[in-house]
């Protein structure tokens, strides 16, 4: 007989079958059984759901949305409402009525969008925003560049730093109340950090700013990840911003969701121009199968990987583990490892990371070696990153280990 699985009461062998399953639906993983693909967070893998909905949406009913009025331009256009709907759907939005989607090519897209579309139009004079300069560059640049153009207009904005904790790789919340003043009027928050995979306890910041200030929350690397619910009281956010691409839909493809609540209703400015409606499809099959498949499931089989490779990271002297959880770990009883969320980043002591990752592929690894985008980091920076998806295996896990561990 075999063992219950503790977690969620089905067994290991039961997990394993239903992992397999999965993993075979994702055809170029399936076709290089050499190589194992751990660089999830930069995009993901497609599952043949995703692949087949591209290509009956192109042999079908190929068309641009919105503006014709025969069938396949009426197909098309029905498609990118419907799957305007179905983000909502997927983010559990309990009121669909008093919120907006709007498509754009992925995160950094999107973040730009919601600060040139709505930011700079909210904002007036001797108001401040609280931005996070430890995250990726895309949820800084954009909040940065608003400042610059509302200068140009005479309009002056404070822009402050979300304070940080390296050690712990989350936000400092005991120091947020020292930043946040009467005239703060927006934050730009992280769900996941890229590099140290952690959940950056957004509850924490919303409770610092207090319930009027809107906030935005940078999903890249949740959403499609694990479960992202704007219905959760924990994650009171205006704005979520995601990567269709990172959450198995096809490049190119991304979303902003907006609560039509707290300041002025988030209009993307300007001419939109043709939608990408093959990204549209690819989304909504993308949406479709992580729903069916369950994103809480997906985030217990990466999570309980990710702390496989943290544990067994810590067991190998000359590697170090970037962003320890420890007080994060400490204060919610959950052990550090376990806060991951399918991403660990890491240094050998002697061995320069772009050479760690030459030798990883020469295994047959796929990782990140570099400065992973993150604003203000130098080259000397530079670290390796493992990230995850649910196509990822604990042989894959334990091959890297004692790879990692041959090298001295
Ligand atoms: N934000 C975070 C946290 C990310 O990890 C990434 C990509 O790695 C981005 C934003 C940018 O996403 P995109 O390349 O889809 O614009």
């Amino acid at each position: 007989m075999s063992a219950t699985h503790p977690r969620h009461g089905t067994s290991r062998d039961e997990t394993a079958d239903w992992q397999r399953g999965l993993r075979e639906q994702f055809p170029l993983i399936t076709a290089h059984p050499e190589l194992a693909y751990l660089d999830s967070a930069a995009t993901s893998q497609k599952p043949r759901a995703v692949l087949d909905a591209v290509q009956t949406y192109l042999t079908t009913s190929n068309a641009n949305a919105g503006r014709g009025t025969y069938p396949w331009a009426n197909r098309t256009t029905e498609l990118v409402e419907r799957t305007r709907q179905r983000v909502k759907e997927f983010l559990r939005d309990p009121d669909p009525r008093r919120s907006t989607v709007h498509f754009t090519s992925g995160t950094t897209d999107g973040l730009r969008s919601v600060a040139r579309d709505w930011l700079a139009a909210y904002l007036t004079d001797g108001d401040e925003i609280l931005v996070p300069f430890a995250d990726h560059r895309a949820n800084l640049d954009p909040w940065l560049e608003v400042r610059h153009l509302l200068a140009d207009r005479g309009v002056e904005v404070r822009v402050r730093a979300l304070p940080y904790q390296t050690a712990s790789g989350d936000y400092d919340h005991r120091a947020l109340d020292g930043v946040v003043g009467p005239r703060t009027r927006f934050v730009a928050v992280t769900h996941v950090h890229h590099v140290y995979g952690g959940d950056m306890n957004v509850h924490r910041v919303r409770a610092a700013v207090g319930p009027d200030v809107p906030i935005c929350l940078d999903a890249a690397q949740s959403v499609g990840h694990l479960p992202v619910s704007v219905a959760d009281p924990a994650l009171d956010v205006d704005f979520v911003v995601f990567s269709g691409h990172k959450a198995l839909a096809l490049p190119g493809t991304g979303a902003v969701w907006a609560r039509n609540a707290r300041g002025p209703v988030f209009r993307p400015g300007g001419w939109q121009g043709t939608p990408n409606t093959v990204g549209v499809a690819s989304l909504e099959a993308a949406l479709d199968w992580l729903d069916a498949v369950g994103t809480d499931r997906v985030a217990r089989w990466t999570g309980a990987l990710t702390a496989r490779l943290t544990e067994g990271l810590r067991r190998l002297a000359p590697y170090e583990v970037l962003g320890c959880q420890a007080s994060l770990g400490a204060e919610s009883g959950v052990p550090a490892a376990q806060r991951r969320h399918g991403i660990v980043t890491f240094r050998h002591r002697d061995i320069p990371s772009d050479d760690l990752g030459f030798i990883l592929f020469s295994h047959g690894f796929m990782v990140r070696a570099d400065s992973l985008c993150q604003a203000g980091a130098t080259e000397q920076d530079g670290s390796v990153r493992v990230s995850l998806h649910v196509y990822n295996t604990v042989e894959e896990i334990d091959r890297l280990l004692s790879v990692l561990a041959s090298l001295h």
